[in-house]
């Protein structure tokens, strides 16, 4: 069984506004529409959870999650077409920058993709971020209840070749109706194992 309570922790415009504490953090990015708060509901089996970051205000700032008092999940704003103007790319890397630079407890990064499309420049230079700060990658596909299991396969293979991660670090996902979803949890728990 996947999480199971997830509660708003804070939201962070800079660094000091961060939580404190030492618990692992995952960092879950995505272009807007990607699914991710989709997702990030249905691992901790709610509805409304990472909704809640996305009132207006908020849609700038890094949202951190509690989940089960035990980890943290930080929820990147989603980018986009609003990204392409500079002064939007500028706010963006302003927040992600020392994020991924400086967070000590961070053990990981969740890159999630619309499963039916070719990652963009923007999730590229996402993995980028999460290679130079040595983080473990997964990325995780989602709708994939609108393809084909031959398309899928095909996507899957393609998006592993363009973003440069291997197959066995992609996981595909109907968050819908929660197909996939314990696949995720799973490599979440690996990831912030004490090593
Ligand atoms: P976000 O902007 O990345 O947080 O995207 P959302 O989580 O808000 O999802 C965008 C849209 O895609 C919503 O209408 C979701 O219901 C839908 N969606 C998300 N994940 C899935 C999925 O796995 N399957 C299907 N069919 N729809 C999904």
């Amino acid at each position: 069984m996947p999480f199971t309570h997830g509660e708003l922790l804070k939201t962070a415009a800079k660094a000091s506004q961060w939580p404190e504490g030492d618990l692992p953090e995952i960092i879950f990015t995505g272009r807007s529409n990607a699914g991710k708060s989709t997702l990030i509901n249905a691992l901790v089996n709610q509805k409304n959870l990472a909704y809640s970051g996305k009132t207006p205000g908020k849609t700038r700032l890094l949202n951190f999650f509690l989940i089960d008092s035990r980890l943290v999940f930080t929820d990147a704003p989603g980018y986009g077409y609003a990204i392409k103007d500079i002064e939007s790319a500028r706010a963006f890397s302003s927040l992600i920058d020392p994020y991924f630079n400086h967070r000590k407890n961070l053990r990981g990064m969740i890159l999630v993709l619309d499963a039916r499309r070719e990652p963009s420049e923007e999730d590229q230079t996402m993995i980028e971020y999460g290679r130079s700060a040595h983080l473990p990658i997964l990325v995780v596909c989602t709708k994939a209840d609108k393809l084909s299991k031959q398309q899928i396969s095909t996507n899957i293979t393609k998006i592993s070749n363009v973003l440069n991660v291997p197959e066995s670090n992609l996981l595909q996902v109907d968050s819908l109706k929660k197909k996939g979803i314990d696949e995720v949890y799973n490599a979440i728990e690996r990831m912030i194992k004490p090593s």
